[in-house]
């Protein structure tokens, strides 16, 4: 590992992402030209959140982009958790449709249950790799749809070309959509995790201490440069407006970047990469 204290080189995750567009695009035409049907992904958005009308156009556009058919359903907010189930089922059913996307949250105040929801995805078109099997299989190594951030995180991490194995990864946050996934593929690439929360009682000794960070915390800056240990690869996932309105991740980028070796921004590192993987979690089960 680079131990050299100058500033970091930058992990570009929206080159890597178009990359990695630009070869499922590839393949998807290949399966076109062998006369098989187009990959689908399904996606389900319930209500009018407007952050998540943004997330699914933008899911939708890539789609469009590589060739994946999107197959939209747009729900009254009121619809209810019975109906929205009864979709699930008949998109578990429908041969053209090969992933499911809910758009999360479900709105507040209905009897919408997620984990219900979730959970009656058929995990083989588990697109965003939130079933419980899916995470279960995680947890024993086994084969399955990953979480597209963590999996974005990981190609991510791969392009520093460091050898992992017996390294010290420090995840801050325990989500089940970031911050738990990614530490157990971090382990499965054998490397020693730490996982940090709200609780943690001295969380800038614990980063000081790591070779990767990754923090997916949701607080604006939280990670302190100076916290950053000389050489170590940061990796953030926070989205965050800071006072002055400005979109800022959850470490401090520019001192962190004096110490770290390698760096994602914010825009443009880990957010690009969730929507490649989502494409590619789609890809994987229509090639299945
Ligand atoms: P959650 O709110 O589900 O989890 C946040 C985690 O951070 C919790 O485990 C919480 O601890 C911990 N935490 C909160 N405050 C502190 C603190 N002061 N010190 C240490 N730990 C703390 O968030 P998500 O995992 O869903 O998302 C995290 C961030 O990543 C958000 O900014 C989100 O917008 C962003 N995000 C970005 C994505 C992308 O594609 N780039 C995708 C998904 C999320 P505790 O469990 O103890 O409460």
């Amino acid at each position: 590992m680079n131990l050299s204290d100058t500033p970091a080189q930058v992990l570009d995750g929206k080159a890597l992402s178009e990359r990695i567009l630009d070869s499922l695009k590839e393949q998807v035409e290949a399966k076109r030209n062998a006369g098989l049907p187009a990959p689908g992904l399904a996606t389900v958005l319930v209500g009018n959140d407007p952050a998540s009308h943004v997330y699914v156009r933008n899911k939708r556009r890539a789609c469009g982009k590589v060739g994946i058919t999107t197959i939209h359903h747009e729900l009254d907010e009121h619809i209810g958790q019975a109906a929205l189930l009864e979709l699930v089922q008949k998109l578990n059913n429908d041969p053209e449709v090969h992933g499911i996307l809910v758009q999360l949250p479900l709105p507040k105040g209905g009897d919408y249950d997620e984990n219900a929801v979730l959970a009656a995805i058929d995990p083989a078109k588990d697109a965003d790799g939130f079933h419980p099997f899916n995470q279960g299989a995680l947890m024993q190594g086994r084969k399955a749809p990953v979480p597209c951030t963590p999996k974005g995180i990981m190609s991510l991490l791969d392009e520093c070309g460091l050898d992992l194995m017996g390294r010290h990864a420090v995840v801050v946050g325990r989500s089940n959509i970031v911050g738990k996934p990614i530490a157990l593929l971090l382990l499965e690439r054998h490397m020693t995790v730490t996982i940090c929360h709200s609780r943690t009682r001295d969380l800038a000794a614990e980063v000081g201490r790591a070779d990767i960070v990754v923090a997916a915390v949701g607080v604006p800056e939280l990670v302190r440069g100076d916290w950053v240990k000389p050489g170590a690869v940061v990796l953030d996932v926070g989205i965050n407006r800071n006072e002055e309105g400005k979109l800022v991740g959850d470490v401090e980028y520019h001192a962190a970047a004096q110490r770290a070796a390698w760096i994602t921004p914010v825009p443009g590192g880990v957010g690009p990469m969730t929507i490649a993987m989502l494409l590619q979690n789609t890809f994987e089960a229509y090639a299945n």
